[in-house]
């Protein structure tokens, strides 16, 4: 991962920096404004990091300029605390996240890290297996539609077709932070996709492993 730094504090630039080259982040800093922008112009960067207060130009301004200019890097601002105003500002212009002065450095880490794995938007994703496409984008297996629940199962399963996936994870993973849910809400999500892969003739089918969960197999 490589990151973008915009801080003009220098001891704390430089504690950051030397916790995230432990991480294996390769760091670009820039002290002021004007040296940020013209370097959250160049596509090097997997996330930028930008302080709001700064010389020359304000962390706010060079999110704008790089957004209007069409540079869709994931962006974090920095603020101190109390700032609501500049949060706001922030997320109007197209920032990813937000972190309050001062912060942990592995808050930062967490947070960059999340960023690096979330999907760009604008991805086109298909996942295939035997006779079956799931396309991520549309959010159809074989052209026909899926829920969103019913999708977010079926990527789990085609991306480990013969290995078993646990209700655990399939809740965590579909489910995620909402909090009224059981298992046999993905008992009734998993028959709803058989029956359209039985529609759908499939060569595939989901096989149940008893007390675990599920496999997407080969039929035959
Ligand atoms: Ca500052």
């Amino acid at each position: 991962m490589r990151i973008l730094y915009v801080e003009d504090e220098k001891f704390l630039a430089e504690a950051v920096i030397h916790l995230l080259k432990k991480e294996k982040i390769n760091v670009d800093h820039a002290e002021d404004g004007e040296k940020g922008l013209e370097l959250a112009l160049k596509p090097n960067y997997d996330v930028i990091v930008l302080d709001i207060m700064l010389p020359k130009m304000s962390g706010l301004d060079i999110l704008k300029a790089v957004r209007n200019r069409g540079v869709k890097t994931p962006v974090i601002m920095l603020s101190a605390l109390n700032e609501v105003e500049d949060k706001i500002k922030g997320l109007d212009y197209g920032a990813d996240d937000y972190l309050a002065k001062p912060f942990k450095t592995a808050e930062l880490i967490a947070r960059l890290k999340a960023l690096v794995r979330r999907p760009a938007l604008v991805e086109a994703k298909t996942l295939n297996f035997e006779d079956l496409e799931l396309d991520l984008t549309n959010r159809t297996l074989n052209g026909v539609e899926l829920t969103d629940k019913e999708a977010g199962i079926f990527e789990m399963l085609i991306k480990n077709p013969g290995s078993a996936i646990t209700k655990e994870q399939i809740l965590a993973h579909v489910w995620g932070a909402e909090n009224e849910f059981e298992e046999n809400y993905v008992e009734v999500y998993v028959s709803y996709l058989r029956k359209k892969l039985k529609t759908l003739h499939a060569k595939v089918e989901i096989k149940t492993i008893r007390n675990l969960g599920y496999k997407l197999c080969s039929k035959n």
